[in-house]
């Protein structure tokens, strides 16, 4: 298979995780919803709840793909706020711009192809920074939450919602079975394409746990670190802010 992802160099992983994007473009959504039963929209929900964001702010969703999120935190930053949706992959953000077309949003959201580990934005530009599900994907995590931190206002607050590691010992082997098995059958079955489904368990197994994690934006320069699992971890929502 031309998925050789565990030992692939820094430079070929961009390349690599951008086919993966662009071949699951169009069926993302539905794959979402089948993998996770549906979960993923409850901790989505719940992410974009708990954010610290008021009506007004100027919001950024980094590898926002087919914006999921921005829905979201348009409707905490209402009419007099502004969302900007970053994606690497233009056609993520074409099936994200068409899904909010179908749905009558035609303003209030920018869309703008970026890499997330080198933002076209100014310092201190945002109130708000997330990232779901998105930074397992970034090749150089470190310099993505560096230009999350660059980007953000004095007081401003980052947050990732992303896998991360099952705490609960009895769900493990349930688990690992979903994703070894299950997961690369539904990718056949639904998107002719188990390659990239396991590729997604393999980058779920490789991204740094919850206090990783936690150390990694510490050193990025983000103050009052900590994270919150959801689902016995299964995902974590990291928070920091920037003082
Ligand atoms: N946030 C969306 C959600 O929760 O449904 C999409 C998540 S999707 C699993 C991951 C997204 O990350 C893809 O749209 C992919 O194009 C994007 N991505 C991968 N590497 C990136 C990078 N270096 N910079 C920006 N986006 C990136």
């Amino acid at each position: 298979t031309h998925f050789g992802f565990r030992d692939v160099p820094v430079g070929e992983k961009q390349k690599l995780v951008g086919e993966v994007f662009s071949s699951v473009a169009g069926k993302y959504d539905l794959m979402n919803d089948l993998m996770s039963l549906g979960i993923h929209r409850v901790w989505k929900r719940y992410f974009v709840g708990t954010c610290q964001v008021k009506r007004g702010d100027r919001v950024l969703d980094l590898a926002g793909g087919t914006g999921d999120i921005a829905l979201l935190l348009r409707e905490r930053v209402g009419t007099t706020g502004s969302v900007v949706l970053g994606d690497i992959n233009g056609e993520m953000l074409k099936v994200g711009r068409d899904r909010m077309t179908d749905r009558g949003v035609v303003s209030g959201v920018e869309f703008v192809e970026c890499n997330a580990e080198k933002l076209p934005f100014p310092d201190a530009s945002f109130d708000l920074v997330t990232i779901a599900f998105g930074l397992r994907n970034v090749t150089d995590k470190d310099a993505a939450l560096r230009e999350m931190q660059r980007v953000l206002k004095v007081g401003g607050q980052a947050r990732v919602l992303e896998f991360s590691e099952v705490k609960a010992d009895w769900f493990k082997p349930v688990y690992d079975f979903h994703s070894f098995n299950i997961l690369p059958k539904l990718g056949k079955l639904f998107a002719n394409d188990a390659e990239s489904y396991q590729y997604l368990a393999e980058s779920i197994r490789k991204h740094p746990p919850q206090d990783e994690l936690k150390a990694m934006m510490e050193a990025a320069g983000f103050a009052r670190c900590g994270y919150r699992n959801l689902s016995a971890g299964i995902v974590a929502i990291h928070t920091g802010y920037k003082t």
